[in-house]
């Protein structure tokens, strides 16, 4: 491992190379530092080295770092969400990924309403099937996104998330992201001022550029530019 300003070099070089390879502009792949774990002085300096988008999965994390990290930055609430935690952080984080249930999507937007704000959203997609995993089957998806657009008026749908399983040949994890590309191709044709479709958020250290070679627009990568977590050691 490098310093975290080498590893952000490393991964932005390597996303450019996913990109044109898969005939992409680079520039419309975003890389987001997943910084669960990371003190905010770690923070800082993916920040200072270029790091634009933070994701964290925990809402306690973000509330802990949020005073002390050197915006301008986006926030990214990338983690299961309860329905209780919402308030926390409705006026925190810029993108919320991991939205898979009606109920959940209500209760943001409620927070957002008090907030008169709209939150944007990326809807999970559990594609893999894993009954580990969060996240909405694909054949859910159409049901879901109907009731929010018709109950959640404070709610701006922006596209979909999915976390792969974890698989020793990357490659063998390609078909679960082709399938959420499919989703977001179709729905994208859709004319609603409320689901506006912009992120593809898939692919994390080990399989972000074939995530980016089958369409994702946002990569959550963390040990590539910190190293292994230490969760004895969590703030
Ligand atoms: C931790 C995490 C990541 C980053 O994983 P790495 O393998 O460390 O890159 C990406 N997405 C989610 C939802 C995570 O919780």
């Amino acid at each position: 491992m490098g310093t975290i300003r080498e590893n952000i070099r490393t991964i932005e070089m390597r996303i450019a190379e996913a990109a044109e390879a898969a005939g992409r502009d680079p520039k419309d792949v975003t890389l987001i530092a997943v910084t669960k774990t990371r003190s905010a002085e770690e923070i800082n300096q993916a920040i200072e080295a270029g790091a634009t988008d933070i994701g964290e999965n925990k809402v306690q994390e973000i509330l802990d770092k949020f005073d002390q990290i050197q915006g301008p930055v986006r926030w990214h609430m990338i983690g299961h969400l309860q329905t209780n935690k919402v308030k926390y952080i409705i006026d925190k984080v810029d993108l919320i990924h991991s939205v898979d249930s009606l109920h959940l999507a209500e209760e943001i937007d409620r927070r957002a309403k008090q907030h008169n704000k709209t939150m944007d959203i990326l809807i999970q997609v559990n594609s893999a099937q894993e009954e580990s995993k969060f996240g909405i089957g694909t054949e859910e998806t159409e049901q879901l996104l109907s009731d929010i657009l018709e109950r959640c008026e404070n709610i701006r749908i922006r596209g979909f998330m999915c976390i792969a399983p974890y698989a020793e040949e990357p490659e063998e994890v390609a078909v679960y992201f082709r399938q959420v590309k499919e989703l977001y191709d179709r729905f994208g044709t859709v004319k609603h001022e409320r689901l506006d479709l912009k992120w593809l958020s898939m692919g994390m250290s080990n399989d972000f550029e074939i995530a980016i070679r089958e369409g994702s627009s946002l990569v959550r990568v963390g040990t590539a530019i910190f190293g292994p977590r230490d969760y004895g050691k969590q703030i």
